[in-house]
């Protein structure tokens, strides 16, 4: 990966920025970049998926959050996406305990107790990274080129020389490391990851159940971790929700290989009937569930963003939207700078940001191990817990406040 020095000063400097990673943190930093007006690249592999169906398309679903569904607003991309959102109004969290599960505790958690009329705007990963793709395919100052990545890099102080895997080269001042939990770009730099397992894995798929879900989020936790019900638009005619499935890995392999209509009775087990009959609406995808935070954010000429940086367990929709408040950070460092990669820009990234991974993965981290748990005292501390930031007002309004993201600074929001 590394040539001899003098090579570099050989590079032009074909654009400013390259963005490595066109998943929907990488597209939304390279539409902010160009936005501002650096003359970015962004390459990808894996070009968008046709449809959900297409193979490798990505079936979770995101809950958009208010800081988030601002930045989108910003960059003037929300328009074209909020015709395929469904608002999200409220979150309901049940503890439950055995099999079938029974409801040991219940609260529910709504936007209005913030001011909102919504928490946020729930879109479907495969359909937002098309409708991006299309966006900004035509974005001036934005060289979109997806069939190549980045396969290696050389960083020097006065720039960067980064090689592609279609065999060309290009020289810029600095290198967005948004590729995705195995990196190629923090491992070019040798940057080490700490990662915490949990011997468990998600499912993520889409439903059709029989009852509306009435804009409503519901977490129902038992053993082996959350099961997630994120609203959707109707499907074929049925209320739909797209579906987060948390188990120890050995139970999530067998339910990813379960027929359909056993699939479909399991699930309307563990969601305790709450939406009625649930069926399978999509493909299954699985995932392992980690924790895994970069040791730094920056290196030469290069910044990590989104799973580059660090990987959540799904809970509380905090992933892409942690993702989406590095790259508000990363526009915000790079205002008024004339070196898009100067070490000043970067240590101004670094420091928006690593505090606020740092304490939400930390965070995470502890509430998926207890929510996870079967052991008594994990149940007592869940039923606790649950009622304490329910119930005690002043809590409700601080986990709130930090679960909506580092910028959230409260006040209302519409679709538009
Ligand atoms: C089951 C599940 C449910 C989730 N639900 C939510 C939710 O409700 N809300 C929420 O906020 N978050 C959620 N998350 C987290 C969220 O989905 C992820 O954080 C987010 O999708 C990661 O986006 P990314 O752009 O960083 O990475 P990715 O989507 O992985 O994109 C990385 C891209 O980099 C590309 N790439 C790889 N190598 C190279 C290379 N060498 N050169 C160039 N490109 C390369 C890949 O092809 C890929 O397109 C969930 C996660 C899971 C597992």
């Amino acid at each position: 990966m590394t040539a001899p020095a003098a090579t570099l000063s050989a590079v032009e400097q074909d654009a400013d920025i390259l963005v490595s990673g066109a998943g929907i943190a990488g597209m939304i930093a390279a539409a902010g970049l160009a936005h501002a007006g650096w003359r970015v690249v962004l390459v990808d592999p894996a070009p968008p998926p046709k449809d959900a169906e297409a193979d490798g398309s990505d079936l979770r679903a995101t809950a958009y959050l208010h800081p988030s569904v601002e930045l989108f607003q910003r960059l003037g991309l929300w328009n074209d996406l909020a015709p395929h959102a469904t608002p999200l109004a409220a979150l309901e969290v049940i503890d439950t305990q055995g099999w079938p599960p029974e409801a040991q505790a219940a609260r529910i958690f709504t936007a209005h107790d913030l001011g909102l009329p919504v928490f946020g705007w729930n879109l479907p990963n495969w359909l937002t990274r098309r409708r991006l793709g299309d966006l900004l395919a035509d974005l001036p100052g934005l060289d979109l080129r997806f069939g190549t990545g980045v396969a290696g890099l050389f960083t020097r102080t006065t720039g960067a020389r980064v090689d592609l895997s279609d065999g060309s080269r290009l020289g810029v001042r600095l290198i967005v490391g948004a590729d995705g939990r195995a990196s190629t770009v923090r491992a070019a730099h040798g940057i080490g990851t700490q990662v915490r397992r949990y011997g468990q894995k998600a499912l993520a798929f889409a439903a059709v159940h029989d009852r509306p879900h009435a804009d409503v989020s519901v977490e129902i936790y038992n053993v082996g971790g959350a099961f997630t019900t994120v609203p959707l638009p109707d499907h074929d005619g049925r209320p739909a929700s797209a579906i987060v499935w948390m188990n120890d890995g050995p139970r999530a392999q067998a339910l990813m290989e379960m027929a359909g209509a056993p699939f479909g009775d399991a699930m309307t087990t563990r969601a305790m009937g709450r939406l009625g009959r649930m069926d399978l609406a999509s493909p299954r995808r699985i995932w392992p569930v980690v924790t895994q935070t970069a040791a730094r954010l920056t290196a030469e000429r290069t910044a990590l963003i989104a799973e580059a940086a660090h990987v959540l367990p799904p809970i509380g929709a905090q992933g892409l939207n942690t993702s989406l408040a590095d790259v508000a950070a990363l526009l915000s460092a790079l205002d008024g700078a004339t070196d898009p990669g100067a070490p000043a820009v970067l240590d101004r990234y670094a420091r928006a940001r690593a505090r606020d991974v740092a304490l939400r993965a930390r965070a995470i981290d502890l509430f998926n191990r207890v929510c996870k748990s079967d052991a008594g005292p994990a149940h007592a501390l869940r039923r606790a817990g649950l009622a304490a930031v329910h119930d005690i007002a002043a809590l409700r309004q601080a986990v709130m406040h930090a679960g909506m993201g580092a910028a959230f600074s409260g006040g209302g929001m519409g679709r538009g």
